[in-house]
């Protein structure tokens, strides 16, 4: 089946969007971040390898399958593997945003574990699926790794036993949030940079050893 290109170029306008947005949250520097949008059953549209998120054009956005393989003569971001696993791990998901947040980055690498557990938040309803602020929300925090396919795979082998988290974490290094809609997905990555931020502050009132 060809792709609707049409609908490809709607995608890539999206991202551009969404870069500045991002960018000017602060939770892009530099050239770091990849985002993407599902453009059908096989293929997702990503940004490419290391360009400026606060400064994205349409040429700097790519068709891949999910595979991670190039549909498009441009290089995919170093990280699309964990953008493909996810699509093709849940069918309903639609966006993937990926950033590196500073309050992401040092949070995680002041509190050590493998999950990061909110609790008593009002805002942790933002996440799909929950209903209240009093059960908690514990989001896995994996070890960062410049081997992707292996980090990857053992972010799969993790979803593939728990319920879908809509979002993990990467010590030191940032956020991936998903959702089913681009702005599913946004909601997800706001509220969690949000709670982040309440944790971090708490951390700073009661010190880390508290
Ligand atoms: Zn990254």
């Amino acid at each position: 089946m060809s792709v609707d290109m049409q609908y490809y170029r709607h995608c890539v306008q999206s991202l551009v969007q969404v870069g500045s947005d991002l960018y000017h949250r602060g939770w892009s520097p530099a050239t770091s971040s990849n985002y993407s949008l599902r453009v059908d059953a096989n293929h997702c549209a990503i940004t490419v390898s290391g360009k400026h998120k606060g400064a994205l054009t349409a040429d700097d956005i790519m068709l891949v399958d999910l595979d991670g393989r190039p549909c498009m003569d441009k290089k995919p971001s170093a990280e699309t593997a964990l953008h493909v696993w996810l699509y093709r791990r849940y069918p309903q998901v639609g966006a993937v945003l990926h950033t590196h947040s500073q309050t992401a980055t040092i949070l995680t690498r002041l509190k050590g574990g493998d999950r990061l557990r909110l609790q008593g938040y009002e805002l942790q309803k933002a996440f799909a699926g929950v209903a209240t602020h009093e059960g908690e929300l514990a989001l896995p925090v994996f070890e960062n790794s410049q081997d992707i396919a292996a980090l990857a795979s053992e972010v799969d082998a993790w979803l593939a036993e728990h319920d879908n988290p809509w979002a993990y974490l990467i010590r030191g290094h940032g956020i991936y949030a998903w959702g089913e809609t681009l702005d599913d997905c946004m909601r997800h990555l706001e509220a969690l940079e949000y709670l982040l931020a309440c944790e971090l502050e708490v951390l700073r009132i009661k010190g880390v050893n508290a």
